[in-house]
């Protein structure tokens, strides 16, 4: 996967570049719907040895980074993220956005004060797909053993959706967003494509949301729609 597009850039809503860094590996592993995770690697040296690369890319031309790793901020080694540190410091990157699974909660008031020291401010990601709890665990598995959306957009800025899945309506999808939007500084939806899981994109169910929600939130600054997965720039094989 090391011939992958790591690095891109975001010009319309919330302007911002973004890398696709390596890290160890995603240490929940057990989204049903979820292959990125085998973008990892044991070595952490040829991790950094990679990121450091990718993060030379950045001119911090719109002050905002976003970093992903097909994971959680802490899978990434340390190096990497003392390089993330200096490159913030070096190109006047001021917000910086990571992605973290629920179960990492706990270290996110430290990083965001390492990274606050330097000047930056930290916004934090969740991937929660929905908040309809039996069907996010059971079906998705995603490791979030709480209900109240209050709870948990606590200790993040930021969620993901996922959309396109079966069982899915207007009424679901719409709910969805809206108490994203509701709790959550951005939402993030991201349409279900096919990958190397089990779980199917629903044609019908996409169709749905193009037509009935799609037009209501496309110009909504804070909701980013990736129709495709590859659709913010990174992920793609290079050309
Ligand atoms: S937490 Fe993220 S990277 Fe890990 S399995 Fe779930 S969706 Fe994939």
């Amino acid at each position: 996967m090391s011939d992958m597009q790591r690095y891109s850039v975001i010009t319309e809503k919330n302007p911002r570049e973004i890398v696709l860094l390596r890290g160890a590996g995603c240490a929940w592993k057990k989204c049903t719907f979820c292959d990125y995770h085998l973008d990892c690697s044991d070595d952490p040296a040829a991790n950094f040895a990679l990121n450091r690369a990718v993060l030379a890319q950045v001119t911090g031309r719109y002050g905002r980074l976003e970093v992903i790793n097909s994971g959680s901020f802490c899978d990434l080694d340390g190096d990497t993220m003392n390089e993330i540190v200096r490159v913030c410091r070096e190109t006047n990157i001021r917000i910086l956005h990571f992605e973290c699974h629920w179960m990492h909660r706990r270290e996110i008031p430290a990083l965001r004060e390492r990274f606050a020291a330097a000047g930056v401010a930290v916004k934090i990601k969740i991937g929660v797909e929905t908040f309809d709890r039996d069907y996010r665990e059971t079906r998705l598995c995603k490791g979030i053993g709480v209900s109240d959306p209050a709870e948990i957009a606590a200790p993040f800025d930021e969620c993901c959706l996922l959309f396109g899945l079966a069982g899915q309506t207007v009424e679901s999808m719409q709910r969805d967003i809206e108490t994203g939007l509701a709790h959550f500084e951005r939402v993030c939806v991201n349409i279900m494509v096919e990958n190397s899981t089990s779980i199917h994109p629903d044609p019908a169910v996409i169709q749905t949301f193009v037509r009935e929600l799609y037009p209501v939130y496309r110009d909504n600054a804070r909701v980013d729609i990736l129709l495709n997965n590859t659709d913010f720039g990174v992920g793609g094989q290079e050309a």
